[in-house]
């Protein structure tokens, strides 16, 4: 007979009083030096740390990629899986577990190519959790292919004479989505409004889809280095509920256009403009969407003596 331990999920481990940034830092990441994910990471160690998150409930789950390494770089439990596959696998840990805090690591080649049917209905289900998309736009880690966000004509080693297909916009792709509820994009190279941002991500009850658009300045130096010097390059989106700034850092930016994130549509017509700048800011929040981790296993009104009973004897059919 197989059995189940009638205590499965029931460890009980205490909690520290504080937790310092360091209690969210593992190894030495060994992203190439001036990749725009070691800001990252410390952003989203910053956040562990202001949010106070016990690492033994905190999870990341990342597919394949440069991105993808993150979790070994967070001294919590993480999920370094197989391409394109981090949401099935952090969708999985939320609905068993949604008292975890569960975050998403995912590339642009991971999210928007061989996981893309999995990105779509991770949106669609809504289970909280934030989904950070670091987009820089090429396959890095294997040295320089074009990605489904390359612009076209990117000189690659699958494409040396320039990429013939118009990039996805992951912005615009999500903000199409069956019951989207947040949708936000910054850009590693401005720490206040990235962490304003994650913030604004982790606040959120549903899903959050945050795409970051992230320097790889070994292979696309010359698609983020204009965007980096030209002051001119961002569009700020501005409102009381959107990502808020302290005036201070607002001022830092030339264009501010407001933008009331409950307007859908007009989300939709800013991520169009994706094409001549780099809008930043929330395009979506709706915090009434239906939310899949409610249906989970602890809210099925079942008692947990009564599914292991459930579970023991369907596998008891197999026993040898
Ligand atoms: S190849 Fe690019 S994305 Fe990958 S670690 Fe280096 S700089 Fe970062």
């Amino acid at each position: 007979m197989i059995s189940l331990k009638p205590d499965f999920c029931d460890i009980e481990i205490p909690e520290k009083e504080h937790y310092s940034i360091e209690d969210y830092s593992s190894s030495k990441a060994r992203w190439c030096s001036g990749c725009g994910a070691h800001t990252i990471l410390h952003s989203v160690q910053k956040l562990c740390t202001d949010e106070q998150l016990p690492p033994e409930k905190t999870v990341f789950v990342s597919g394949i990629g440069c991105s993808s390494r993150f979790p070994h770089y967070m001294k919590t439990y993480g999920f370094h899986g197989l391409h394109g596959r981090a949401f099935p696998v952090a969708s999985g840990v939320k609905f068993r577990r949604p008292d975890l805090h569960v975050f998403v690591i995912t590339g642009d080649g991971d999210c928007c190519s061989i996981g893309a049917g999995h990105w779509v209905h991770a949106i669609r289900y809504n289970m909280k959790m934030v989904v950070l998309l670091f987009d820089n736009s090429i396959y890095g880690l294997t040295k320089k292919q074009t990605s489904p966000t390359s612009p076209l004509g990117t000189h690659t080693n699958t494409h040396p004479t320039g990429s013939v297909l118009p990039p996805i916009n992951p912005i615009q792709s999500t903000l199409g989505l069956a019951n989207v509820s947040f949708v936000a994009q910054t850009v590693d190279w401005k720490p206040a409004h990235l962490n304003a941002t994650l913030k604004k991500a982790y606040d959120h009850p549903g899903l959050a889809f945050v795409r970051i658009v992230q320097r790889c300045p070994i292979w696309m130096r010359e698609n983020y280095e204009p965007t980096v010097k030209d002051p001119d390059a961002i569009t700020v989106l501005n409102h009381e509920n959107g990502i808020v700034l302290e005036e201070q850092a607002l001022k830092k930016f030339r264009h501010i256009q407001e933008h009331d994130p409950s307007n859908l549509v007009k989300a939709r017509e800013i991520a169009e403009l994706v094409k001549s700048t780099t809008p930043i800011g929330l395009f979506y929040q709706n915090k009434e969407g239906t939310r899949y981790d409610e249906y989970g296993a602890h809210n099925l009104g079942v008692p947990v003596e009564d599914r292991i009973d459930a579970i023991n004897s369907l596998m008891d059919k197999y026993a040898i």
